[in-house]
């Protein structure tokens, strides 16, 4: 029997369990997957559920907000890419250690690559990318995109935030810069622009009517645009996007992704990606 789960407040809307039993079912495994929310403040509760986890009682769990970054001082080990991104939303014990993995990242560049055909491009340096946000996702996409070699431009209402991002990934070369959330200051980038990564929650149920896109900004000629906001299943950002002609996709991809990875470091089996985007699943 494999206990799977997920940490995190607040947890009421998360699908995370109905993909995870999918995968289990895809893979013939006999299991459940368990919401454990734990208020912000209970560090008990927190260290009570990670005990669980070393004592095989239960066989790995995912984590989220607020969770992510302030998990990693209970953890025995990081993962390389959960340590260069500063977070985790996975953990499992490995080798006897506790230890915490991050497959946003992955799961974001995975499925990037999946919507979009990049192949020809990415034989060419310099790609420039946008991205909108500047919090846990922001960071994730932001090692996705330096590993697989773009220029990223980060924007976010509190210019602090984007610096902190930055000097976090300041051992990775020159290819970050930040700019001010405004039309007039964006606009000098838009006609370079190959991607736009939306990592803002804006435009999430149940305030679908908002796009995170500055009001006034024309959109590049010739951009791909990922919303990591994958409820509702077609977001405003994306349907502008789409209005004005640009190939546009919402994060679903991601998650169902992620989720594949984390349950691979779990279980050891590849379930099955359809199974788990399936019927039973949608939102
Ligand atoms: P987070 O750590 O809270 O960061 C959110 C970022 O968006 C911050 O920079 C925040 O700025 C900014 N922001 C929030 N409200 C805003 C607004 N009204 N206008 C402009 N900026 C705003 O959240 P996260 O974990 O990065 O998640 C962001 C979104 O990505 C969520 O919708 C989440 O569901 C989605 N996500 C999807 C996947 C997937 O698999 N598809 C994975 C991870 C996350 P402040 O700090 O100033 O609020």
């Amino acid at each position: 029997m494999i206990n799977l789960g997920l940490i995190g407040y607040p947890l009421d809307h998360s699908i995370s369990p109905k993909i995870h039993q999918a995968a289990l079912e895809s893979c013939g495994l006999e299991g459940k997957y368990t919401l454990f929310p734990i208020l912000p403040d209970d560090l008990q509760g927190l260290k009570s559920i990670l005990s669980r986890v070393r004592s095989g009682e239960i066989t790995g769990l995912n984590v989220t907000i607020p969770y992510k970054e302030s998990v990693i001082s209970m953890l025995d080990q990081l993962t390389p890419t959960a340590k260069a991104i500063g977070a985790v939303n996975t953990i499992f014990m490995f080798k006897g250690k506790l230890t915490g993995e991050n497959t946003d990242s992955s799961g974001f560049l995975t499925d990037l690559h999946h919507q979009f055909d990049l192949r020809k491009e990415k034989q060419k340096e310099n790609l420039n990318a946008l991205v909108l946000g500047a919090g846990g996702s922001a960071r994730a996409v932001t090692h996705a995109l330096l590993e697989d070699r773009w220029n990223i431009a980060l924007t976010a209402r509190r210019p602090d935030q984007v610096d902190e991002l930055i000097a976090h990934f300041s051992n990775r070369g020159s290819r970050l810069s930040c700019l001010e959330y405004r039309p007039e200051t964006l606009s000098s980038l838009i006609p370079s622009l190959r991607l736009i990564v939306n990592a803002t929650p804006v435009g999430m149920l149940p305030d679908v009517g908002f796009s995170p896109w500055p009001e006034g900004l024309p959109f590049p000629q010739n951009a791909l645009l990922y919303d990591l906001v994958y409820n509702p299943r077609e977001t405003k950002l994306v349907q502008d996007a789409r209005a004005v002609g640009l190939p546009a996709v919402t994060g679903l991809g991601m998650l169902v992704e992620q989720a594949a990875l984390a349950f691979k470091l779990w279980t050891g089996c590849e379930a099955i990606r359809n199974e788990m985007f399936g019927t039973k699943v949608i939102l």
